[in-house]
């Protein structure tokens, strides 16, 4: 059961390159959540059974490949948040970070383009709680790729229309653009979006009053970015409590992923559910 050398060496932090851009389309197999299926074996009034029902969680860590399940770290529970407190007026929060002392991170997984047919297995298998920043122009070409994640514990949020650099557009541009892509996505996943995050992280004073207006009671940066299976420190080489880590639907997604996770486990942190620290 050891990982290769090769598998190793992507979780090794180097640095270069940055996150940006988006482009790449996938083809999605959805995939169903194997679900344990009741046998009428044997009914013995012997010994307790020494294989309790399997979650789906257990099921699906169990399904991966040895070389990907190896590489899943466990997390303890979430402790139960605290909530930060919005600014007063016309305006929707912003943050880069959760101001907590708690020991939890922030996943959140932007745009959409890529539907990597692991991903649902790979939440399934780390059952840890995650935030979708969809772009609406990135999943139209197959919403559906995306409920069986949400079903998998991802909450879906709202990421604008066609992702413009929203700085310094008109209120009624950003507006089409915030609103429009919050009412898509309450269409195609029965939830309103109550997050935001703006494009590229850009943004200006117009654009927190229209989140609010739209709705919408925070927007998020980050403090910390993933490609090619390595994480980006902003700030240090360690992810700290309450920071918000972006990664995106890119063909390295497994990479990425595994990555975000480990370093989190390696702080000493645990993923815990952005919604549940806004008010
Ligand atoms: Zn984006």
């Amino acid at each position: 059961m050891r990982m290769s050398k090769a598998v190793r060496a992507v979780a090794a932090g180097t640095m270069l390159a940055i996150a940006a851009g988006c482009s790449a389309s996938g083809d999605t197999p959805p995939a169903g959540a194997p679900s344990a299926s009741p046998t009428a074996t044997a009914i013995a009034s012997a010994p307790v059974p020494s294989t309790p029902a399997p979650d789906a969680h257990q099921v699906a860590l169990a399904a991966l490949p040895a070389n990907l399940r190896a590489r899943i770290p466990q997390f303890p529970p979430a402790p139960p948040a605290t909530k930060v407190t919005l600014p007063p007026g016309d305006s929707a929060g912003w943050y880069s970070r959760i101001p907590t002392d708690q020991k939890v991170a922030f996943i959140t997984i932007d745009d959409g383009w890529v539907k990597h047919p692991l991903a649902l297995k790979l939440f399934q298998a780390s059952n840890v709680p995650i935030t979708l920043f969809l772009e609406i122009n990135a999943i139209k070409d197959n919403p559906d790729f995306f409920k069986p994640l949400q079903a998998a514990g991802a909450t879906i949020e709202n990421h604008t229309i066609s992702h413009p650099n929203l700085r310094g557009r008109s209120y009624a541009s950003q507006k089409r653009e915030i609103c429009g892509g919050a009412d898509q996505l309450a269409q195609y996943y029965g939830r309103r979006p109550v997050l935001f995050r703006p494009p590229g992280g850009t943004h200006d004073a117009t654009t927190l009053r229209v989140v609010k207006d739209c709705g919408m009671k925070a927007a998020f940066y980050w403090k910390e970015t993933t490609d090619h299976g390595v994480v980006f420190y902003q700030e240090g080489k360690t992810v700290k409590p309450g920071d918000i880590i972006l990664m995106h639907f890119r063909p390295r997604f497994v990479d990425d992923y595994l990555a975000v996770l480990n370093a989190i486990h390696k702080a000493g942190l645990t993923p815990a559910r952005l919604e549940d620290y806004i008010p």
